[in-house]
């Protein structure tokens, strides 16, 4: 299995920084280096943006804004450009789909399945913005004319994870740019290629110079860019510990701020669920994708009375996961991303024993594959709810099953958590699904699913985050309200 000889997305200036509407050379001379999740052999090696390259971007952003024609042009205008990106990321699919295979390990079912979503979001942020209303015409209790204008919100900084990497910077470039924003994307230091792509689209569609900059960077250049005073807004998707941080240093300057973050969302069924119809949605996210993903199903409370039903099913489901090279198209879960995701997992699932869970299924590394970062689909089940596999967000493949004896304990079970990202409710009544969703304190539920749709919001209660993206409250993340009174 040799996926670096594989022939994925060569994107066209790898050397380079999108900055002002050009390819510029790197000033910083520090490059940073991509590994195979596969083989753990280096893929390839790519510049580091340093200070002067992010004060070049930043400023370049900067002036886009100030005296360039995107934010002044109408939003129809602003919507032919957008509509232009998502074809052309259209054009460039498989590209995605492989570059998200080949740097996080997803398998390639899946991420073709999912690539969609990124000129999706495009589309319906151009659809919006034709409708949308950013001037309200409204009147005052004398008969005084108001109106009430959504402007920009300036210069945005876009922060992005590894897991999903274009899907989370599409959410917020598609938004803030129809919102008529300019921005500075540093996407995470391990998956950059997606966002070179994205850079190539907004090149070839013909943005205005500086609207869309791109400068790949770790954490320091991270910490600098949110920190830089030209930058009105931070969008950070990322762990909830980066977030807190972010938080704090963007309220020195009260920089604009929504955050993404992390999860530990809980799936009830209810006792007249249909225990096989929901097995694949309880897996979809929290197993295939080896778990690395914030709003994956990781708790699951199920009725006393169905307990060994529910694991008679679940963990015949789980057991039969094929684990394999994500390229192969049966393959059903790939490798954790990174060396450090695998001591993580590996971690968790210690500390779940020493604190006396029992591990249902997997717990290893499955036979044979002791090359690649791979782990086992593992469940715990006898787990407490005060157990850190329970509270803390493992970000792999590994699920408790938790008891309950009444729609009380249960909505108080899922409650107990320090996350509100996700959730699911699984029963034959719609309206006692509906009456569940509305107790659990969380940003979104799915009644008998599991779905996150780009046009409807997205975001997390408590330590889940701030804000939401997706939806029209997804534009509204990058809008400021003005108010304009005639007084005679
Ligand atoms: P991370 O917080 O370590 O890094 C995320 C991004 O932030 C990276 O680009 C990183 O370089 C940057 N960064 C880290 N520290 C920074 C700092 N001090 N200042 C500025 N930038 C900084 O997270 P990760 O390991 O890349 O991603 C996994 C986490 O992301 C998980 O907790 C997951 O739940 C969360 N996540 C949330 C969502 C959501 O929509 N809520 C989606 C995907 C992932």
């Amino acid at each position: 299995m040799n996926m670096v000889a594989r022939n994925v997305a060569a994107p066209k200036a790898p050397e380079k920084f999108f900055i002002g509407g050009k390819w510029r050379e790197p000033i910083s001379k520090d490059r940073l280096k991509i590994f195979s999740p596969v083989t753990e052999e280096e893929i390839l090696s790519y510049p580091e943006a340093g200070r002067a390259d992010i004060d070049l971007a930043v400023a370049a952003a900067r002036d886009a804004f100030d005296n360039g024609p995107w934010p002044r042009m109408e939003p129809a205008e602003r919507a032919k450009y957008l509509r232009k990106v998502a074809d052309l990321l259209t054009e460039r699919l498989d590209d995605i789909a492989e570059a998200w295979t080949l740097q996080v390990g997803a398998p390639i079912s899946l991420t073709k399945k999912l690539v969609g979503q990124n000129p999706t979001l495009f589309n319906y942020y151009a659809d919006l913005i034709e409708t949308y209303p950013f001037v309200d015409e409204r009147k005052r209790d004398d008969g005084g004319r108001v109106r009430v204008v959504k402007e920009p919100v300036g210069v945005c900084a876009a922060i992005t994870p590894w897991n999903a990497p274009l899907v989370l910077l599409a959410y917020k470039v598609s938004a803030a740019l129809a919102a008529g924003c300019t921005m500075v994307s540093k996407p995470s230091p391990e998956t950059p290629l997606e966002a070179y792509i994205l850079a190539e689209c907004i090149e070839k569609a013909g943005l205005p110079e500086g609207v869309f900059n791109l400068v790949p960077a770790g954490r320091e250049g991270g910490d600098y860019l949110i920190r830089h005073k030209e930058i009105d807004k931070v969008a950070f998707t990322g762990s909830t510990a980066a977030g807190k941080h972010i938080a704090k240093a963007c309220a020195d300057r009260l920089a604009r701020v929504s955050l993404e973050l992390g999860g530990k969302s809980a799936a009830i069924l209810l006792d007249d669920a249909d225990i096989s119809a929901a097995l694949p949605s309880l897996m979809v996210y929290s197993m295939p994708i080896t778990g690395q993903v914030c709003f994956s199903l990781t708790r699951i409370l199920v009725p006393e009375s169905r307990e060994k039903e529910f694991l008679d099913a679940y963990l015949g489901a789980v057991k039969n996961i094929k684990v394999g090279d994500p390229f192969d198209p049966a393959t059903q879960m790939g490798p954790l991303t990174m060396a450090r995701q695998l001591e993580r997992v590996q971690g968790y699932i210690a500390a779940g024993r020493a604190e006396g869970a029992t591990v249902a299924c997997g717990g290893g590394r499955p036979q044979g594959m002791n090359q690649g970062y791979f782990i086992e689909p593992t469940v715990f089940t006898d787990v407490t709810p005060h157990m850190k596999i329970v509270q803390e967000e493992i970000f792999g493949p590994v699920v408790s099953v938790l008891t309950y004896r009444d729609e009380e304990e249960a909505a108080r079970k899922a409650n107990n958590s320090d996350f509100g990202l996700s959730g699911a409710v699984y029963t034959k009544d719609p309206e006692r699904g509906y009456q569940m969703a509305r107790k659990v304190r969380t940003g979104s539920m799915t009644i008998n699913g599991m779905i996150v749709d780009p046009k409807h919001p997205f975001g997390g209660f408590k330590q889940s985050g701030m804000g939401r993206e997706g939806g029209p409250e997804g534009l509204d993340n990058y809008v400021e309200t003005k108010t304009i009174h005639y007084a005679g």
